[in-house]
This record gives structure tokens, sequence and C-alpha cells, in this order.
């Protein structure tokens, strides 16, 4: 069910983490590597998706968005602009649903 841009966005996420561990040697723990990941990467993640798949830019940032929902950042955008937010969360689900995206074949 899951969408090759869902995956691919995960997997950049889990490559992130990777890059946390080894550059700042786990001194970070996960919610302040997604915080900062938040602030930090979300764009350059979005662009990284943008160049892999015909993608648009405002579902490669809400694919970004994935798995920071817990963050401060988050929270911010939501109290900002509420409307944004459930926008992004709705975009990303879809993807991860198959509704939007190319679907995994296997
Ligand atoms: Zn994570």
């Amino acid at each position: 069910m899951a969408t090759k841009e869902y995956v691919a966005a995960t997997i950049i996420h889990e490559l992130v983490h990777g890059y946390y561990n080894e550059t700042k040697g786990r001194s970070l723990y996960e919610d302040a590597q997604h915080n900062d990941m938040a602030v930090e990467y979300v764009k350059p993640m979005a662009e990284a998706l943008v160049g892999i798949f015909s993608v648009t830019a405002q579902d490669a940032m809400a694919l970004s968005w994935a798995g920071l929902y817990g963050t401060s950042a988050w929270e911010t955008l939501k109290s900002l602009d509420p409307a944004k937010a459930t926008t992004i969360k709705l975009i990303s689900e879809n993807y991860k649903n198959g509704y939007k995206g190319t679907k995994c074949n296997h």
C-alpha cells in the first residue's frame, strides 16, 4: 500500500538520523534530532525528493514532515497556520496509503 515516494522519504529520514549519529556522536537524542531535522532539513529533504520523483515542491515538503509531528517546530507551524498543517498531514497520509504517488509493486 505504501508508495515509492513515502518509502524514499522514510529512508532519507533514517539517513539523516545516521548522519546525526556519526557527526554528533549520538549525543543528540531522537527527539532532539527530530527537532533539528524539522528546522534544518525539511527543505533539503524535500529538494532530494523533487530530484528523484515527479512530485511537486508542496508534496515533497509534506512527505519530509512525516515523522516530525511531535516536534516543537511542527507545533509552531500548526499554531501559525493550522490549515497548512492539516494540508501537509493529509498529503503525507495520501502517499502513505497509496492514494497519491507510485505504488510499490512488491
Ligand atoms: Zn526519526
